[in-house]
């Protein structure tokens, strides 16, 4: 090659990039995830895959805000916490059906929509922080309603989500009526109040107000990487994490979980994300962030969580337990759960 003809040949490859570099790739992300939690995965996304992640961070208001962009709207994958949230989006109409081998593979039946429309991330378990000196390294559900814990409970609101979902996984194991036995023992043997939020849980057993208490596992991990400061960090020191079982399940889990929005202008690449999403390193790096847990039990959680043991999810569907739902909230104001 003379240099003139190098010359051309490199401003030619130089112009073949060009209209590359306009059609890049790229999709929206619409989340209620807090940005430091999902920046990191995106970024890997994005170098690994050319596709350039454009992220509306909405705290609150998702489901407004893709209602009132109605077909106009440039949302192409939807984020957010808590499957009833994401059983909402479909019921809206605001999901499309994905058929992803990847997907089905990577997620367990019970932890997906059936029909496609939305797929966990990552897992949220429902546990249980006990005082650390306690005589205690395993417990069921049920138990919380037991006599011997009388006045030794915490817990925050029965209306929460959080707890919602707890009492319509124990209806989807044993039944209303049973769960309403249960819940009754519960309210019984509160130490205080329901309210406050989970990390409180941890701060009153320190405090000697209580003995037990149902918390989120995550919470853990924030409170002992300091993250929220270092009073939350003596919090989490008074306290162990047991992961309790149904008598007949699992540990209770809720999700991180997505969906490939309606009318999404890149519904390929927005599977090409969730793909990436429950990939191992894309597991590992969310898992590291967010102290929540892998699908994948291969997959490694956060240090300072995998120190509590291991996570054994309960296999109730979770579209089963969310039928449960105005089940559960009625019979939390049913036996005055909060007053
Ligand atoms: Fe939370």
């Amino acid at each position: 090659m003379t240099p003139a003809t190098w010359l051309h040949f490199a401003a030619a490859t130089l112009l073949a990039g060009v209209p590359a570099l306009a059609s890049a790739q790229e999709l929206n992300l619409y989340t209620t995830r807090e940005p430091g939690l999902v920046q990191p995965l995106l970024d890997a996304f994005t170098a690994q895959s050319g596709v350039k992640v454009n992220t509306i961070f909405l705290k609150d208001g998702l489901t407004e805000r893709v209602g009132q962009e109605g077909d106009k709207s440039p949302a192409d994958v939807l984020m957010t916490v808590d499957f009833g949230k994401l059983v909402e989006l479909v019921d809206l109409g605001m999901t499309q059906p994905v058929t992803s081998d990847a997907l089905t593979a990577a997620i367990p039946a019970h932890l997906r929509d059936p029909g496609g429309n939305w797929f966990a991330l990552s897992l949220r378990a429902r546990v249980l922080y006990a005082a650390k000196d306690l005589d205690l390294t395993e417990f069921h559900y049920e138990q919380l309603a037991d006599p011997e814990w009388q006045g030794r409970v915490c817990i925050r609101s029965g209306q929460h989500p959080y707890n919602v979902a707890l009492i319509s996984s124990y209806i989807a194991h044993h039944g209303e009526a049973a769960a309403e036995e249960w819940l009754t023992g519960v309210k019984g043997n509160l130490a205080r109040k329901a309210g406050g939020g989970d990390r409180d849980v941890a701060r009153d057993i320190m405090g000697g107000i209580c003995d037990i208490g149902i918390a989120n596992s995550y919470y853990m991990g924030q409170m002992l990487s300091g993250n929220g400061g270092p009073e939350q960090i003596e919090w989490a020191n008074a306290v162990k994490m047991i992961y309790p079982t149904f008598e007949n399940g699992g540990t209770q889990v809720n999700i991180t979980g997505a969906a490939v929005a309606k009318y999404a202008p890149n519904p390929e690449q927005a599977v090409q994300l969730l793909e990436y999403l429950v990939s191992p390193e894309a597991q590992k790096i969310y898992a590291e962030a967010n102290f929540e847990h892998p699908l994948d039990p291969q997959v490694e959680v956060s240090e300072l969580i995998g120190q509590f043991g291991t996570l054994v999810p309960d296999e109730m569907p979770l579209t089963e337990i969310n039928t449960h739902r105005a089940a559960a909230s009625a019979l939390a104001e049913k036996v005055g759960f909060d007053n």
